[in-house]
């Protein structure tokens, strides 16, 4: 059930407009090539269902998830005209769920090409499908030894409507990193090898790496959501989150006053607090020590991080500037995504992923 906004502790503001922006600027840099979107997580804890409905009136018709669960979902809301490829492959079973859904799944393995061309066999059409070759992240997809395997033995592929050989860049977001050129050089060989499919290499940061690395189509996630996929440059992206909370108590200490667990802070001289209903139970990490903005105005965490709370200082805030029930933003114009990570030592990725659930969500900007 949805968390209606005078029941919630914080609001999770997605702004839909800004990652159709940001799907059209990706679109944009990458000419020909087609974009599809990837919204594997729950796109990365935005909601997949509504990022994946809001791409789809973009134009977007490809889109990635990870687990086959994920895929069962998304096809529920999805109109028919869209592919969902399954990027972690196809665990034993699965194949009836697959093709009863309609899902593309990305074969990973010797293992898993065989047991859909056996389904396909049974069912006594071609199947669609993915392969994925490891280019060099050493992580998934077929090794250079079990693409010779196919090679040798065009029929392994001989049932499918092969939709996509692809395979992931593990360096993309260091420009100048060896890796990303040698991947390139490694998937070319590879797809040689294979029956002609269109092909794709690029995730967010690899689209920024030039249209070497292109190929018939982009999978950026990240950058859709407002992370930065050029963390050397500034971010070329809108920002798709605000993640407000709610004051719910003031109270003035007096000098020497332990504040929060452990009494790590210590109040010197009378100091008025705000505490705020978010806590690391929602996902803000303990040792992310930073700050609240209330209309601009940065408000310094005070003590440690509790589960469903945190104290603010708000000691030089006019009189009557704050007040119980006000909102005060920690995702936002002044402290984004990424600013947020490198405080606690993260990537943007692990904080929107691991944003909590108690959220009332809220979703502006859709067409
Ligand atoms: C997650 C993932 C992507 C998207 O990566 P971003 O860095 O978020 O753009 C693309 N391809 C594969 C195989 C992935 O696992």
């Amino acid at each position: 059930m949805s968390i209606t906004v005078d029941r919630a502790g914080a609001i999770l503001t997605i702004d839909l407009g800004a990652v159709v922006s940001n799907y059209q600027v990706l679109r944009g840099k990458i000419g020909a090539a087609d974009c599809a979107g990837v919204v594997k997580a729950d796109a990365y804890g935005l909601g997949a269902v509504e990022v994946a409905s809001a791409l789809h009136g973009a134009g977007c018709r490809k889109f990635f998830v990870a687990h086959i669960g994920e895929g069962v979902q998304l096809r529920e809301s999805l109109p028919a005209d869209s592919d969902i490829f399954v990027l972690n492959g196809m665990p034993a079973g699965t194949e009836d769920d697959f093709f009863d859904s309609g899902l593309v799944p990305v074969l990973n393995s010797l293992r898993e090409i065989a047991a859909w061309r056996d389904h396909a066999l049974k069912r006594g059409h071609r199947l669609p499908a993915a392969v994925q070759v490891d280019s060099g992240m050493s992580r998934l997809g077929l090794p250079p030894r079990d693409v010779d395997t196919i090679a040798s033995d065009p029929e392994m592929l001989g049932r499918f409507d092969l939709k996509l050989v692809l395979s992931h860049l593990a360096c993309a977001d260091e420009y100048e990193h060896a890796a990303n050129g040698q991947q390139r050089n490694a998937f070319d060989r590879l797809r040689s090898m294979l029956p002609p499919a269109p092909a794709s290499l690029a995730n967010s940061s690899g689209i920024f790496l030039g249209s070497a690395y292109h190929y018939d189509l982009a999978r950026p996630g990240a950058a859709l959501y407002g992370i930065n996929p050029t963390p050397h440059r500034a971010n070329p992206m809108r920002p798709v989150v605000r993640l407000s909370a709610r004051i719910i108590q003031l109270r003035d200490v007096s000098g020497s006053t332990g504040i929060g667990y452990g009494h790590t802070a210590l109040a010197t001289k009378p100091t008025r607090l705000a505490t705020i209903s978010l806590g690391y139970a929602d996902g803000w990490r303990r040792n992310a020590a930073t700050a609240a903005f209330l209309n601009g105005v940065r408000l310094p965490f005070i003590g440690r991080v509790s589960m469903d709370s945190i104290i603010l200082d708000v000691t030089d805030c006019r009189d009557g500037s704050v007040g119980e029930g006000d909102w005060v933003d920690l995702i936002c114009e002044e402290q984004t995504v990424d600013q947020v990570a490198a405080a606690s030592g993260t990537i943007g990725y692990e904080v929107l992923t691991g944003l909590g659930c108690r959220f009332h969500r809220r979703y502006v900007g859709a067409a």
